[in-house]
């Protein structure tokens, strides 16, 4: 068997291989194997060895009884012996209390239930080991400690290490497989598993980033012998996780800059000139501006193009998009526009076409609620070429869609699509066309670096002139009479509104009823015919949700009762009020894109968010958030500021993990210093040819196939 391979096998095959009297006395089985798959997902040895502590507790020496007052709220390890027993009423409880001792002096232990086995087991005068916290009720005292006799103490060699905690699950810790169930299973496994790995960075990189071994790592990470050791073992990780992605993005990008694209743009044509002149209805902006300027450089290098595109809600992105792919037309090509959900793209669609109106230019959609006949005829016209730009969700790169000569995919509202969706272009074609994923989510850049690191990135500065920030309101709903005296008013004047209902799954019967609720609400207040209500969600088909939005953006409809499914992209200038109730169930990001629904003209327009019962904390800091700024970018910092790891827009919804133990915000300073690292790698030695670069050659190469088969690609 090639070694390498031990850390791959199935921990079901791995403890076949292993000493089988050690397999015996900790009592792992087959079962146990499964269970850890169906419960934590660890189903091979790697996956094991990679479940890392989340902490440790200290049982390296003895503390003396006398000491104990200093450790308050610590956990401790006492040896000494019970001198003696009794129960006592606390309450309507009995607890037993036992009193321990060594030379130093003595500490009451409590048992609060559940203490049958210590009247059984645990003798007065025997050389015990405790390990508890310490608590402090008008005396210092012990609750519930872990207790060993002296002899088994010494025997588990637990003095040896810190003593690592794992997480575990109730079903787990039942089957034997808590926490300390889960480290012995792991020490049995790891000798061997550190046998068979090889060091993967070169030497000159070890050095000149300070690390330990692969080897040394794994051992430390889960058996450090001091909180320096285990230090040094989770930067060595960590820096491998990000320097790895970092060393991945930049030879791909390094690859994709030596190859010649087919796709090479020269000329800028009539279509671009003529919808120039003739239909762009205002002058663009500096950055809307600047940002085509790096596009149109990128379009005729001559590589293929990969770019991010990065603008707040309402800076301008759609039309920065209809002038790229009309380059695309100039030189010959089609173009297509992908968008999260049918009702968007059907409203690329409206809107591109209308601004096209009066040029020799067809546009069509593409989604899944196109009829059969219909996507028969279109599919055909898209293969001859008579459709010059095809609209759709991002359904269409998993349909058997195929163009004449597609030259520019844009990918709209990227935070639904992933880096492996992305990936999937590539693998349309041998030379893929180019890319631009326009997202309204600013996030931090190192996140961008993360989760966008194979792309360049544009950034939309600046909103068009005139606009007037959204005046924000938190009202409780007690005086919700004042959001609707607002917008009453705001309709007195011609306007439209958006009422806003929480619906956090599409699917939930439950949510549905509330947001009916609130709608006969508005009904009983905005009567019609005097007011015209209508009422949007998700499980609405999307001929009725498009006839709705068609007479709303037609000014037909006064005010929109809705769910989050207009929360990105939807463009109606005219609605200047948004009303949002139970505001303090939303995220910032979410709040943040709703609120960018309104504030599309010069007119000014009003947010009023409506706070349910018993806010959190939390959510009472998010809504002053909101208040105080528009700026996407504060806005998104706060987010992720409040939310942590893990629930991270970007890294949360592309479905992707990028990192086991990375936090990609509270260490940015790692990822930015391993990007440049990895920067430098390249710039010296862009396709990992030098000698000593053969290792990362290898990573990079190993990375793409694992990274790729994770979402079966395909
Ligand atoms: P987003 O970046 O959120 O997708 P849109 O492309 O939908 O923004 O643009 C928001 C609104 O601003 C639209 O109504 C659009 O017509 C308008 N707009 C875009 N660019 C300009 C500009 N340079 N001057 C004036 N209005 C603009
Ligand atoms: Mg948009």
């Amino acid at each position: 068997m090639n070694e390498i391979n031990f850390l791959d096998l199935s921990l079901e095959e791995a403890i076949t291989l292993l000493p089988q009297s050690e397999i015996k006395t900790k009592k792992i089985t087959i079962n146990k194997c499964k269970l850890l798959n169906k419960e934590l997902n660890i189903s091979k040895v790697k996956d094991l060895i990679y479940h890392f502590p989340y902490r440790f507790y200290d049982k390296r020496e003895f503390k003396k009884i006398n000491e104990a007052s200093r450790f308050f709220n610590q956990f401790i390890l006492l040896t000494g012996v019970f001198k003696k027993f009794y129960e006592e009423n606390l309450g309507k409880k009995r607890v037993l209390k036992g009193v321990f001792a060594d030379a130093t002096g003595s500490i009451e232990i409590t048992w609060f239930n559940h203490y049958d086995w210590v009247k059984d087991k645990i003798k007065t005068d025997i050389q015990y080991v405790l390990f508890g916290r310490v608590s402090y009720y008008k005396n210092y005292y012990i609750a519930h400690p872990e207790i060993k006799t002296l002899e088994k103490f010494l025997e588990t060699e637990e003095y040896k290490h810190l003593h690592p905690i794992y997480s575990t699950t109730e079903r787990l810790a039942k089957a034997g497989l808590n926490s300390d169930g889960i480290m012995n299973f792991i020490k049995i496994v790891l000798p061997k598993a550190i046998e068979s790995i090889k060091e993967p960075y070169p030497e000159n990189i070890l050095k000149r980033a300070n690390l330990i071994s692969i080897h040394e790592a794994l051992q430390n990470i889960h058996f450090p012998k001091t909180e320096k050791d285990h230090e040094k073992a989770i930067y060595r990780m960590k820096f491998s996780e990000a320097f790895d992605l970092q060393i991945f993005y930049a030879y791909q990008n390094a690859v994709k800059d030596k190859q010649e694209t087919p796709y090479k743009f020269t000329k800028v044509g009539n279509f671009f000139n003529e919808f120039y002149k003739k239909n762009l209805p205002f002058e663009l902006t500096k950055a809307q501006k600047k940002v085509l300027r790096e596009i149109w450089d990128d379009l005729r290098s001559g590589r293929q193009m990969n770019r991010l595109l990065q603008g707040d809600v309402g800076s301008g992105k759609t039309i920065v998009a209809l002038m790229s792919m009309l380059l695309a037309l100039d030189n010959g090509y089609q173009a297509c526009l992908m968008a999260p959900t049918e009702l968007l793209a059907q409203q690329h669609f409206k809107t591109i076409s209308s601004l096209l109106k009066g040029l020799p230019i067809e546009v069509d959609l593409l989604i899944g609620s196109t009829t059969a006949k219909k996507r028969k005829y279109l599919l055909n016209d898209l293969l001859e070429g008579k459709i010059n730009i095809l609209i759709g969700t991002h359904a269409l790169i998993e349909e058997v869609v195929q163009f004449k000569n597609l030259g520019l995919v844009i990918i709209d509202e990227q935070h639904r699509f992933g880096v492996i969706q992305r990936a999937k272009l590539h693998l349309k074609s041998d030379y893929p066309p180019h890319v631009i994923v326009m997202t309204a989510t600013p996030i931090p850049r190192t996140l961008t670096l993360t989760v966008y690191g194979d792309l360049r990135v544009s950034i939309i500065d600046e909103l068009p002139p005139n606009r007037k920030p959204v005046k924000t309101t938190y009202i409780p709903s007690a005086l919700r009479y004042q959001a609707w005296d607002l917008m009453r008013n705001e309709i007195k004047k011609g306007h439209q509104a958006y009422v806003v209902y929480p619906l956090i799954d599409e699917n939930e019967k439950i949510n549905l009823i509330a947001l009916t609720e609130g709608y006969n609400a508005i009904i009983t207040e905005f009567p019609p015919p005097k007011y015209s209500v209508a009422m949007i969600h998700g499980r609405m088909n999307s001929q009725e949700r498009d006839e709705i939005m068609y007479d709303f953006s037609k000014g037909k409809i006064d005010i929109l009762v809705a769910t989050t499914v207009i929360e990105v992209g939807v463009d109606v200038p005219n609605a200047s009020i948004m009303i949002i109730e139970n505001a303090e169930r939303f995220g910032l990001a979410q709040l943040h894109q709703l609120r960018g629904r309104v504030g599309r003209s010069s007119e000014q327009a009003y947010c009023m968010l409506i706070g349910g019962e018993n806010i959190s904390e939390n959510a009472i800091h998010r809504l002053k958030v909101m208040v105080e700024t528009t700026d996407g970018f504060k806005i998104a910092e706060e987010d992720y500021r409040l939310r942590g790891p893990g629930e991270i827009e970007g890294v949360r919804q592309s479905g992707e993990r990028f990192f086991n133990i990375v936090d990609p915000i509270n260490d940015q300073n790692l990822i930015e210093y391993t990007n440049k690292f990895a920067q430098e790698i390249i710039k010296n030695d862009p396709l990992l040819e030098k000698p000593e670069n053969k290792l990362l050659h290898f990573i990079v190469e190993q990375f793409k196939i694992q990274g790729l088969s994770l979402s079966n690609v395909g």
